[in-house]
């Protein structure tokens, strides 16, 4: 009977070992975090385009107090909030009070503004 509680720990222990090793290896590789949703963002300085999730989003913004992000190319505080082109692929700034533009600035495909946000 003891013996078989045992083993029965040890299987959960090999089990969380297993999925954080799998969640860590995730955040390594870059791949999508499924606990914090994507935003996109474009540089003003280098017209850079970058994608955060909003848990890094957030952690900059205490930081810097600011709503423009750092740009990890030029590393300037220049970074916009952007919409995600899916016919190029690249983020276009959004204009006025944070509306997706009518048009992709880069490939001026047509834009929806239900996504991107
Ligand atoms: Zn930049
Ligand atoms: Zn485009």
């Amino acid at each position: 009977m003891g013996n078989g509680v045992k083993i029965g720990v040890l299987i959960v222990v090999l089990g969380a070992a297993g999925y954080f090793g799998w969640k860590n290896s995730r955040a390594i590789s870059g791949g999508n975090d499924f606990d914090s949703p994507k935003t996109f963002w474009s540089c003003t300085e280098c017209k850079a385009d970058f994608e955060m999730s909003l848990g890094e989003v957030r952690k900059t913004r205490e930081k810097l107090g600011a709503e423009m992000m750092t740009c990890p190319k030029c590393s300037k505080n220049a970074a916009l909030s952007a919409a995600h082109c899916e016919k190029c692929g690249r983020n276009s700034p959004f204009v006025g009070h944070g509306e997706v533009p009518k048009n992709c600035m880069h490939c001026k495909a047509v834009m929806n503004p239900g996504r991107g946000k």
